[in-house]
């Protein structure tokens, strides 16, 4: 797994962030948004710098950089300076996160850990009054996990060593095509009137995830003329020629 950097657009300069005591989680509290729907809700219509939450796992489970390591605007005042926010997408008073979702969650909230060995991780009901991050959400799951520093690899994909965005859904693994494809040498292209990606020339049928077309990573293999190895130890997808 991997932090996808969505170069989001804030208005001003966002302050930095020094003492983190906390980490706190949420949900979206809305059962479709994005990052971008979020982000524009937060800068357009609640006139702040632009998105609150310092990481935000969407619904397929990718994981964003919002203001990363900067202050947020997640949890009134008081914690904002001293916690770093991390949301999830999603309603859950009415929704169930997807498995994909909390893994990505406990991976990211291990990995900040790291960063911030005293912080005590806590949902945003923990500081607030607010039913915030939802019923559903297995909130002393992902403490627990998250707090716990030994733990098998995240599943990957890789060519040539590199590292390409990737999620797994149903148990099959999809890859972000363009990545990929400027590594291999291949040709992306966007048909406009048809809403529909090209590799080197040919449509494909991908998943679109925040503007960005991913495939099955078996089918940008053919595709792409590669050889596709599972490393179950590393629980790897290797791409090769
Ligand atoms: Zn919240």
């Amino acid at each position: 797994m991997q932090i996808v950097e969505p170069n989001l657009r804030f208005n001003g300069s966002l302050r930095n962030l020094n003492n983190v005591e906390y980490i706190i989680i949420h949900h979206t509290a809305h059962p479709s948004w994005g990052l971008m729907d979020t982000h524009m809700y937060h800068r357009d219509d609640l006139g702040w710098a632009g998105i609150g939450y310092n990481y935000f796992i969407h619904r397929q489970a990718i994981i964003y950089k919002g203001r990363g390591k900067k202050q947020g605007a997640h949890a009134g005042g008081s914690y904002n300076n001293r916690s770093i926010g991390v949301c999830v997408a999603g309603n859950f008073d009415s929704q169930t996160p997807s498995e994909e979702q909390i893994e990505a969650c406990i991976w990211l909230v291990r990995k900040l850990k790291k960063d911030y060995p005293n912080a005590e991780i806590i949902g945003h009901n923990g500081v607030s009054n607010t039913a915030c991050p939802g019923r559903n959400f297995p909130l002393s799951r992902v403490i627990e996990e998250a707090n716990k520093t030994e733990s098998k690899p995240e599943p990957s994909v890789t060519y040539n060593g590199e590292e390409i965005p990737a999620f797994i859904e149903d148990g099959r693994s999809f890859a972000q095509m363009r990545t990929l494809a400027d590594l291999v040498g291949a040709s992306v292209d966007w048909d406009q009137d048809k809403h529909v990606a090209k590799l080197n020339g040919n449509e494909v049928d991908g998943t679109i995830v925040e503007g960005r077309t991913f495939l099955p990573v078996r089918e940008l293999g053919e595709k792409l003329d590669l050889n596709v190895d599972w490393n179950q130890e590393k629980r790897q997808a290797v791409l090769s020629k």
